[in-house]
């Protein structure tokens, strides 16, 4: 291989390529690599020259070539990219830097496989052809490995049939996939790969002239249908692909049928059929080996007839017959073999559209014969309105362009998106309205609780893109708004049952008796307070009234009245159980009288001047002033009970808020705890309406040191 085989071959491809050019790249590469030598021995140019060889295979266009060239320059000799860049212009230059960094690629060692095929995807998103440079480079490598020492060897062979073999394979380079697994498994698998190697020799005499014989035998019979095969051949073995089946499928090496193999390529479609039925008819058809792909294509373009027969001497042969635009395209990639051959690969949905895509474009690159229109095509058809960036696991998500780290959260999991906070791309903090761009590794910060903000919603803040996202916070906010009213609605409502008393009440029927049809609704209303208290409290103590007014009772504590005992209450001539008529004075309604504030038994009621009042045993304490009053015939008593820190003159003004609604106060009660020193003052009002009860509490309510007012059943 020297330059001119090289510029003859571009040259027979490309009639316009500027071959001045390749040649100075050339003489640089040359003059740049002249003290070095391969670990094989061989001046450096020679690894260039094999790289760039490969790559005209592929038509490529002159700047790849170029590119190819000098690709190991800037990093293995003292002339830098921006003489290159000065020299062959910022295309070359870029590709042959997008390899230098792609260099940096060490499988298990600084890098995991993922971030190798994130780097590896982002090159190809900046400029396809580096890969193609880089793959054609790994290839030589691979064929000069024997010059490496054995621990290099099984690391670079491993690195590419896990990296290398198969990225080929997705980008349909079949022949340099074929021929980096053989190498690799060379390596991994000596005895293996030899034991192989071995069959196949000791049977190559064999095969070659059964090959020849049976080509022989079909040509012969072709020409009687008047057809000459424009190339009827051999095809070359796939190593690893036998080692395969005898490994995974546990086939003797005579049982497979593609050590046998010929391909027949003629002029049109009609001549692939006409061949097909001269082999069915001179030699048996092996059942379920027939395809027809020119009829059915792949879904990438590859188009052939297959069929296996049981050839001369009864040994089965497999054959492909196909046309040369066929050929064209199963050789540049369109041929998609890992689809049927590596059963359970992974295939990432948004990698394997883009390279459809890439196949298509291929395919039309056919056509215009200028491989720049297709890498351009690739950097602006494809990645203009879609990014591809990675999940830290290194899984590909496509996002419209302009997307930020909170559309992408909201793309991995709502919850993701809701509790999302931050963002790192490649490692670094990044603010919210960063754009994310094709290669970034994304890594949302989450927080463990709470939702979204608003300010994601206004679009002059740029923090969230895609419409997805933004359908997500606003579904948030809106069950947010719901869920945090009937939050609220229950704290409410819970709050004034237990001050009326009603803490066993079912919200269902409470639900029911607001006509709601459901408890979250009622509650929600409260808590929106499209149902004011005052409605609930009235109606329900009406309700509740409308059943059976429960019996007020005395609590058992002895009460201990504070020492100013001149709050005048009103009381209603008769006897309940609270308050009681003294037998020993008998006092009549209008009298004068005093309270009694007896243990357990509520208030006794004396005339005023009773001698057992007037005594000097009588604890003075315990005495309050009383007075008679016409009781409203709607009333109804109500115990209450006010918790509250004790101070002086809290009765009093309880009191006085009781009497200021003209509110009869039958019995009273107080006991103060000694270690908290909260006073617990219970009382039974004469209540006339509901709407008179909750103004009371509310009022008891707002008391200095009252803790709370509520009312009490039993
Ligand atoms: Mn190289």
């Amino acid at each position: 291989m020297d330059i001119q085989t090289l510029l003859d071959k571009i040259k027979s491809y490309n009639p316009e390529a500027n071959l001045d050019r390749v040649r100075r790249a050339y003489e640089l590469a040359n003059a740049a690599h002249a003290p070095q030598t391969r670990s094989t021995g061989e001046p450096y140019i020679t690894h260039s020259l094999r790289v760039a060889h490969t790559l005209t295979d592929l038509y490529l266009d002159e700047d790849t070539i170029i590119a190819a060239l000098l690709h190991d320059v800037p990093e293995d000799t003292t002339v830098p990219l921006e003489t290159l860049h000065k020299e062959f212009g910022e295309q070359v230059a870029k590709l042959v830097d997008g390899v230098t960094k792609l260099s940096g690629l060490r499988l298990g060692l600084e890098q995991t496989h993922a971030e190798s095929l994130r780097k590896m995807f982002m090159a190809m998103a900046e400029d396809a052809r580096v890969v193609l440079i880089k793959l054609a480079d790994r290839l030589h490598n691979m064929q000069t490995l024997f010059a490496l020492r054995p621990d290099k060897q099984r690391r670079i062979a491993r690195e590419t049939m896990e990296i290398f073999a198969p990225l080929a394979n997705r980008l349909g380079m079949y022949n340099i996939r074929r021929e980096l697994e053989d190498l690799s498994l060379k390596y991994l698998e000596p005895d293996k790969h030899k034991e192989i190697e071995n069959l196949l020799l000791e049977d190559q005499a064999d095969q070659q002239t059964y090959i020849a014989e049976t080509i022989k035998l079909l040509r012969d019979r072709l020409a009687e249908e008047k057809i000459f095969p424009l190339e009827i051949g051999g095809r070359p073995k796939h190593i690893y692909s036998i080692y395969n089946k005898m490994i995974r499928k546990g086939r003797d090496f005579d049982q497979i049928y593609d050590i046998r193999a010929i391909r027949i390529i003629v002029a049109s479609v009609r001549d692939c059929y006409v061949v097909l039925g001269v082999i069915h008819s001179l030699w048996t058809p092996i059942p379920g080996e027939f395809d027809d792909y020119i009829a059915k294509p792949k879904e990438n373009m590859y188009q052939s007839l297959h069929t296996a027969v049981i050839g001369p001497r009864g040994k089965p042969i497999e054959v492909q017959i196909r046309t040369p635009e066929m050929h064209h395209i199963a050789e540049f990639g369109i041929a998609a073999h890992w689809r049927y051959k590596e059963p359970g690969a992974r295939v990432d949905p948004a990698f394997e559209n883009k390279i459809n895509w890439m196949r298509q474009l291929i395919e039309w690159q056919q056509d215009i014969a200028d491989a720049r229109v297709f890498v351009d095509s690739l950097k602006t058809d494809i990645f203009q309105d879609q990014v591809y960036v990675f999940t830290p696991k290194g899984d590909i998500i496509e996002m419209a362009a302009g997307a930020t780290p909170i559309d992408f959260a909201y793309h991995v999991h709502t919850e993701i998106g809701n509790r999302c906070r931050g963002a790192k791309v490649n490692g670094k903090i990044v603010p919210l309205d960063y754009r994310l761009k094709t290669g970034d590794r994304i890594e949302i910060l989450t927080t463990k609780k709470g939702g979204p903000s608003r300010d994601w919603l206004n679009p002059g803040l740029g923090l969230v893109r895609t419409v997805r996202a933004r359908g997500k916070i606003r579904q948030y906010f809106k069950h947010q708004a719901r869920a945090e009213a009937i939050t609220e609605g229950r704290v409410i409502l819970e709050k004034e049952l237990h001050r009326l008393g009603l803490d066993q009440g079912n919200f269902e029927e409470l639900a029911k008796l607001f006509e709601f049809k459901n408890v979250d609704d009622f509650l929600e209303a409260i808590g929106h307070e499209d149902l004011s208290l005052q409605t609930i409290s009235v109606r329900l103590l009406d309700a509740e009234r409308e059943k059976a007014p429960p019996a007020p009772e005395m609590p058992p504590p002895a009460p201990i009245m504070p020492k100013a005992p001149e709050v005048t209450l009103t009381v209603k001539g008769v006897d309940n159980l609270l308050q009681h008529v003294a037998h020993c004075c008998n006092p009549l309604p209008g009298d004068p009288v005093i309270g009694y504030i007896t243990r357990g038994r509520g208030i006794t009621i004396h005339r005023r001047d009773c001698r057992n009042i007037v005594t000097e045993d009588v604890e003075s304490e315990r005495l309050i002033a009383i007075d008679w009053e016409k009781t409203d015939e709607r009333a109804y008593p109500v115990l209450v009970q006010v918790r509250a820190f004790d101070r002086a003159g809290l009765i009093h003004d309880i009191s006085g808020i009781v009497s200021a609604e003209h509110v009869n106060m039958s019995t009273a009660s107080a006991v103060t705890g000694r270690s908290d020193h909260i006073a617990i003052i219970t009382a039974t009002l004469e209540i006339s309406s509901a709407d008179q009860l909750t103004r009371i509490l509310n009022k008891i309510d707002r008391l200095p040191n009252v803790v709370e007012a509520r009312r009490v059943t039993s």
